[in-house]
């Protein structure tokens, strides 16, 4: 057992959690398995964890006794609150819950870097947190890692290399200012109730800075051209993106043939600061 609490099926019941569709909800109950989970976002000694979802809360007492100095939690199901509570009562002073939406809360207005985000993602807002995470006005970001469970489609493609179909705008966009790898997958089983595919935590790490200099939001803007027709060759595909694109394509290495998925993250920013360079930092 990590804590004194009581079992999670225990917890459950008391409180009635039957697990809701709406919520999105697939809970763990295995807190050996959420120990791994947490381990798995490294050492958390010395740091504050953004948890979204926390649901009975099986992952935030694997947070908290894997060291977390601080966690904030955020639910939006009001039936969590009692089991959360009494983790809270547990972990005097290292536990915040917040009842209300994760996309609706600044977690800044709660955390003290370094902050490290832990959590076993609603489906229906992973990617979308996601997206939001990585592109923030100013890099670095507020977290230093991201420590996230997904439908494991979706982790193959934060993860995906140039060539293969998982390849696109979501590997481009995290892979430009971060370090992605798959650190654990999870069979349907792992979950009550179990959901209809298999799971996958993600380990996302920010760079200091982008691998490669680029204006994010051309980066963006290009990719998501070159991505919307994949099948089509590139120089079809961003045609609406500036006059000449054959030319600028060229200039960046880029073959006007090629597909949007045989093209390198390097070659698409190169192509992005044709179309207009970066500004100076600061
Ligand atoms: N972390 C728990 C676990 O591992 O057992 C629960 C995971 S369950 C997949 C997702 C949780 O996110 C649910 O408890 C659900 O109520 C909560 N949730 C769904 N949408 C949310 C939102 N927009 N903001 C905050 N929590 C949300």
């Amino acid at each position: 057992m990590i804590d004194s609490l009581p079992p999670l099926r225990e917890v459950i019941r008391t409180h009635d959690l039957r697990a809701k569709k709406s919520f999105g909800q697939n809970f763990l109950l295995d807190l050996n398995l959420t120990a791994r989970i947490a381990r798995a976002a490294g050492d958390l000694h010395g740091a504050d964890v953004f948890e979204v979802g926390p649901g009975p809360g099986g992952l935030t007492r694997g947070l908290l006794a894997e060291g977390a100095r601080h966690v904030l939690a955020v639910e939006k199901d009001p039936r969590c609150r009692p089991a959360l509570d009494q983790i809270a009562a547990a972990y005097p002073g290292r536990l915040t819950v917040v009842e209300g939406d994760a996309l609706a809360l600044d977690p800044m207005a709660h955390l003290t870097p370094p902050v490290k985000v832990v959590a076993n993602l609603p489906y229906n807002v992973g990617t979308e947190l996601l997206i939001r995470w990585m592109t923030p006005r100013a890099w670095p970001p507020f977290w230093e890692s991201l420590t996230l469970m997904f439908q494991q489609e979706v982790a193959e493609r934060i993860v995906a290399r140039p060539g293969s179909k998982a390849y696109g705008r979501l590997a481009l966009m995290v892979q430009w200012r971060a370090e992605a790898r798959v650190v654990l997958t999870l069979p349907p089983e792992a979950f009550t109730p179990p959901p209809k595919v298999r799971s996958a935590v993600v380990q996302i790490t920010a760079l200091p800075a982008p691998r490669f200099p680029a204006d994010a939001r051309v980066l963006e803007r290009v990719v998501a051209a070159a991505f919307n027709q994949r099948r089509k060759m590139l120089r079809a595909a961003l045609k609406g993106l500036a006059p000449g694109i054959e030319a600028h394509l060229e200039a960046a290495g880029i073959p006007p043939t090629a597909r949007a998925e045989e093209v390198g993250l390097e070659a698409y920013c190169i192509l992005a600061c044709r179309l207009a360079p970066p500004a100076a930092p600061g």
